[in-house]
């Protein structure tokens, strides 16, 4: 858990489309952070860190261009404001999708996606999936709530891997921005948010 005043920071959470709810309550109830819900630019400048939901990465990345977010969102980041991806908050922030060099994304992480990548049979299944937050920490046991979700299929060598299933790269991080194909905002298990609301520079 974090160390630094909680009661100043104030945790953003993109709220175009997918499940912001679900981080929303996480990261009040069980981390004990203030957060707000961005919808605009103007939203983004009150934030010092951004959560991008899982749910439909087409839609939120075009909303995001529509309202000039993209652009908010990248200057933001060159600033250093962490942020933190699931599911397709993750394609969001790659650089490539495979097969789908049109599609929108933030372009933040040096990485390549897949999407819906694990297979139509198994569109949504879960597993104890090991990861390793700090690189000098142990491996833990979380559980992933996979909901058609992506994998990572190529990584440039200053990104960290944090978790691997079935040998395929599911959690990465590299400095202030962390991303997950999995869903821990839909467990009871505040690790992950906790680690992330840690990357949040100590509020001045
Ligand atoms: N399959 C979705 C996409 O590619 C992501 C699914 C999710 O966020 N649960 O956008």
């Amino acid at each position: 858990m974090s160390h630094k005043d909680l009661s100043r920071v104030n945790v953003g959470i993109l709220a175009l489309q997918g499940d912001f709810e679900a981080h929303q309550r996480m990261l009040e109830e069980r981390v004990g952070v203030a957060t707000s819900l961005v919808r605009t630019p103007r939203e983004l400048a009150t934030v010092d860190a951004l959560v991008l939901p899982g749910g439909e990465s087409t839609t939120i990345g075009k909303l995001m261009e529509r309202i000039g977010l993209d652009r908010a969102i990248r200057e933001r980041a060159q600033q250093g404001m962490p942020l933190f991806g699931t599911c397709a908050g993750l394609i969001l922030l790659a650089q490539d999708i495979e097969g789908r060099p049109e599609q929108p994304t933030l372009g933040l992480l040096p990485i390549t996606v897949a999407r819906n990548a694990f297979g139509r049979q198994v569109d949504s299944f879960e597993a104890d999936i090991p990861v390793q937050l700090r690189p000098d920490g142990p491996s833990e046991l979380m559980r992933g709530v996979f909901i058609r979700a992506p994998y990572v299929t190529c990584v440039e060598p200053e990104v960290q891997i944090l978790a691997r299933f079935q040998g395929k790269v599911v959690a990465v991080r590299q400095e202030r921005i962390l991303a997950i194909a999995f869903h821990p905002e839909l467990t009871d298990d505040p690790r992950i948010h906790a680690f992330f609301v840690d990357l949040i520079p100590a509020a001045s």
